[in-house]
């Protein structure tokens, strides 16, 4: 079929804002022009091309990444705002391994009560022996359930467990509902003598074990493991014939881990920038826009390119960054840049910076962070369709934590006219936006829902809306720049989190 040359020299090409919006603050105009397509397509390309194989922080594909972007931010003119001058924020990824042959369940007297195997295994970042909270042995005979005083035992406990598959569900239905929350609760894991079992790999950060993620030891049983521990525990019930009621036998023996950890650091850094503000007393807070920059990288099946996750996040934060630079007015606070390692991984370069921050975090007055800002949502779990997503976005979390924030935000779209779709759940934690709001810092999670291709090879430049993410940017940029102005701080003030706030 020939084409129709007329009709594609009068199409218009206008990548601006959306139908409705008005003319942006004249302050800002030149910086807001500055974000378009035509820079921010070949970028996104380049982070989620094959040069960079998907960012990958272990093998490092990441830190070629991280490179590249920290000569693009010099290039554009921002300032280094890490460590000592430049703009990487170290911090080693501790992976580790718990050595089965040389670890075991210890009793009284630390006398071995199983050794890990395929009878007991273990999953930990504690190297040595540890203390294990208290063992409550519990039996359900079919249909039974526990009394409110026996569910109060297992609170903070391991609990091991013989049920029904039925029972056990309805016991954990009836812990949630009287919100009592146990270490563990264990049932057999069906293993047989001739299981080999693996031990697996968890990454936290080098002398930072994560508090935010409490249960940093696992445990598994097979039914004869527990029978074992029940015999040095006395649980006599646990083990014996028929039983008419439920049993539950809290244990008087400490029991102890003795793990031996076979651990491998792996040095990465996150990659931060600043613009540093005018005013000499503003100066010295902070507007942070954050984005990580890692992703699943080339496995065997494939390279997993995450153009939507998080090259688009990143391709944003960087034109925010050079538009700041390019507007004539300069603002009053600073604003910092920040570039993340080790998402995927748990969070794990967010974590790292508000651990060892480069800008006090009492200074930081809000953050914006941008995890998935280029597709339109297509989650089977809705009935909209992508054509009716096309420009929306959700601004999540941030009306639990600041509404003063969330105003700012919809008062900058006033001159982009996205579309600001309330979160029909709590997202803010499932990104490095949860690092920033577990500090109380007033934190918006930018996001424009699931697809299809979330995490799989198939997130690809090719099915990025790139009109949409650009206005994202402009949006966003005209939001740093009104933080940035000498305007109030927005107050953290946080409530429960309810669906369609507005
Ligand atoms: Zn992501």
């Amino acid at each position: 079929m020939r084409l129709w040359p007329i009709f594609l020299a009068a199409a218009p090409i206008a990548f601006g804002q959306y139908p409705g919006a008005t003319k942006p603050t004249a302050a800002w105009q030149t910086g807001f022009d500055s974000i378009t397509v035509k820079d921010a397509k070949p970028f996104l390309e380049t982070l989620a091309g094959p040069m960079f194989r998907g960012r990958e922080p272990l093998r490092g594909d990441y830190g070629l990444a991280a490179g590249w972007l920290a000569a693009r931010l010099q290039q554009a003119g921002l300032e280094p705002a890490a460590d000592d001058g430049t703009f990487f924020h170290r911090f080693a990824i501790q992976s580790s391994s718990v050595d089965l042959s040389k670890s075991s369940l210890l009793g009284p007297d630390s006398q071995v009560v199983v050794p890990c195997g395929w009878r007991f295994s273990v999953s930990t970042v504690v190297d040595g022996t540890q203390e294990l909270p208290g063992i409550v042995f519990v039996r359900i005979p079919s249909g039974g359930s526990l009394k409110p005083d026996q569910l109060k035992r297992l609170a903070g406990k391991i609990v091991l467990l013989r049920a029904s598959p039925q029972d056990t569900g309805n016991l954990s239905q009836a812990l949630r509902a009287a919100s009592l929350v146990p270490y563990a609760v264990c049932t057999p894991n069906g293993r047989n003598p001739d299981s080999v079992v693996q031990s697996r790999k968890s990454t936290s950060i080098q002398g930072h074990p994560d508090p935010r993620r409490p249960v940093m030891t696992s445990l598994s049983f097979s039914d004869d493991a527990m029978s074992s521990v029940a015999k040095v525990a006395g649980a006599g019930l646990f083990e014996s014939g028929s039983l008419s009621e439920p049993a539950v036998e809290p244990s008087n023996v400490t029991f102890k881990l003795s793990a031996k950890l076979d651990v491998t650091l792996y040095p990465s850094v996150n990659v931060v920038a600043k613009v540093s503000g005018t005013d000499p007393i503003l100066s010295k807070e902070a507007v942070v826009v954050g984005s990580h920059l890692d992703h699943l990288g080339a496995q065997s099946n494939g390279t997993y390119f995450g153009a939507d996750d998080n090259a688009s996040g990143c391709t944003a934060n960087f034109f925010i960054a050079r538009a700041v630079v390019l507007n004539k007015i300069r603002p009053k606070r600073s604003v910092y840049f920040a570039f993340w390692s080790s998402e995927e991984l748990g969070l794990l370069g967010s974590y790292a910076f508000v651990q060892r921050p480069t800008v006090n975090l009492s200074d930081i007055i809000a953050y914006i962070n941008m995890d998935m800002v280029g597709r339109d949502e297509n989650d089977p779990r809705f009935k909209s369709v992508a054509a009716e997503n096309g420009k929306m976005v959700y601004p999540s979390g941030v009306a639990f934590n600041s509404p003063d924030f969330l105003k700012v935000l919809f008062d900058a779209n006033k001159q982009v006219g996205l579309t600001l779709k309330a979160d029909v759940e709590d997202r803010i934690m499932r990104s490095d936006s949860g690092s920033f709001a577990w500090k109380q810092i007033p934190t918006v999670k930018v996001f424009t829902g699931d697809h299809e291709d979330y995490h799989k090879t198939t997130d690809t430049p090719d099915k990025v809306n790139f009109e949409k993410m650009v206005n994202i940017a402009k949006w966003l940029y005209l939001t740093v720049q009104d933080l940035a102005s000498g305007r109030a701080r927005p107050r953290w003030q946080p409530s429960p989190f309810k669906p369609n706030p507005w």
